[in-house]
């Protein structure tokens, strides 16, 4: 895993009030096929990038996140609720950003399916990444310590 190229990395809501500079590369970036992450983006799948808490700088700053579901922290653009962040108490240390505000998205292919049991029976995505039933938690940690 891991991804490599021009360390930093941009975003921005879709109104352009806030954005992200990322200043190391994502260790991992998921799919997720669970419904709260597809209630949260509106997409048939979410697809996060993770990175450091450090490493991710928002201006202005992220702010008081939402949160609706024990153990998840959620950040959206106060002004046109585009998603913006996204962290998980099983992931510590860890920021999730959703890769299509990310500037180098076409940069940024998955490396695994998470939640791919809560997949919608009619998406269906030809690959030979890696399916976690569950959150894959092991899977994100382990890319998480084995930054450098
Ligand atoms: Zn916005
Ligand atoms: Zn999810």
């Amino acid at each position: 895993m891991g991804h490599d190229g021009p360390a930093a990395l941009t975003g921005r809501c879709y109104c352009g009030a806030v954005t992200l500079k990322m200043t190391a590369p994502p260790k991992i970036v998921a799919y997720c096929h669970c419904a709260d992450c597809r209630r949260w983006t509106g997409g048939p799948v979410g697809a996060f990038a993770s990175f450091a808490e450090a490493d991710v700088a928002a201006t202005p700053p992220l702010g008081q996140p939402f949160s609706s579901v024990p153990g998840v922290e959620r950040w959206t653009c106060r002004d046109c609720g585009s998603p913006l962040a996204a962290r998980f108490d099983y992931t510590p240390g860890q920021v999730f950003v959703p890769v299509g505000i990310l500037d180098q998205a076409d940069r940024l292919a998955p490396d695994l399916h998470c939640h791919a049991g809560e997949r919608l029976p009619w998406l269906h995505i030809a690959d030979d990444l890696p399916r976690e039933h569950a959150s894959g938690r092991a899977s994100l940690n382990a890319a998480q310590d084995s930054r450098p």
